[in-house]
């Protein structure tokens, strides 16, 4: 039993400052929405870390692509994390406002090693790898919505 809510929130700040630490220009505003009725989750810490930490990682690497490009002083970074108890299931959100993900590529973001990232930072194995925890691992599923330019938001499915 995990308390989930409580790993949503740490991960998140451990991602934010990991990347604070490398620019310290860098600011996101960081959004929790965390259902109090959650309770205890069946769910490996550990593993459940890995996919948060994979989230976290590719929404602030797409917001900040974003606001490279944009150079746009009035783009203001947002990461939103929500989880829900709902119909004896538990739902986690992961939303960002950043990049967005082409509708040619959305098909391909889980398969092991796609990347479109600069080779050497990254191993494009993050998302392969967080959807096998989520649902050979812990019966979960696991969806994304995206649209190109405006953000993405993963949505992951877990049995108590
Ligand atoms: P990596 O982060 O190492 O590239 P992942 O498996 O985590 O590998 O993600 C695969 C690809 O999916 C990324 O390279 C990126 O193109 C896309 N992607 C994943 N998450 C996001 C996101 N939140 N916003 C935009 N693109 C994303
Ligand atoms: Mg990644």
């Amino acid at each position: 039993p995990t308390d989930l809510n409580q790993l949503a929130d740490e991960y998140l700040r451990l991602a934010y400052q990991n990347l604070r630490a490398k620019d310290q220009t860098f600011t996101a505003d960081l959004r929790l929405k965390l259902d109090p009725a959650l309770g205890q989750v069946n769910v490996a810490p550990q593993d459940m870390g890995r996919v948060l930490l994979n989230l976290y990682n590719n929404a602030f690497y797409a917001v900040q692509e974003k606001a490279k490009s944009l150079q746009d002083p009035a783009y203001q970074p947002q990461i939103e994390v929500r989880t829900q108890a709902v119909n004896g299931k538990v739902s986690l959100r992961v939303a960002d406002n950043g990049t967005g993900i082409p509708p040619e590529i959305l098909s391909k973001i889980y398969q092991p090693f796609f990347t479109t990232k600069p080779t050497g930072e990254v191993t494009g194995l993050g998302l392969s790898l967080s959807y096998d925890i989520i649902t050979k691992g812990h019966g979960g599923t696991m969806e994304v919505e995206s649209r190109e330019g405006e953000g993405s938001e993963f949505v992951i499915q877990l049995p108590y």
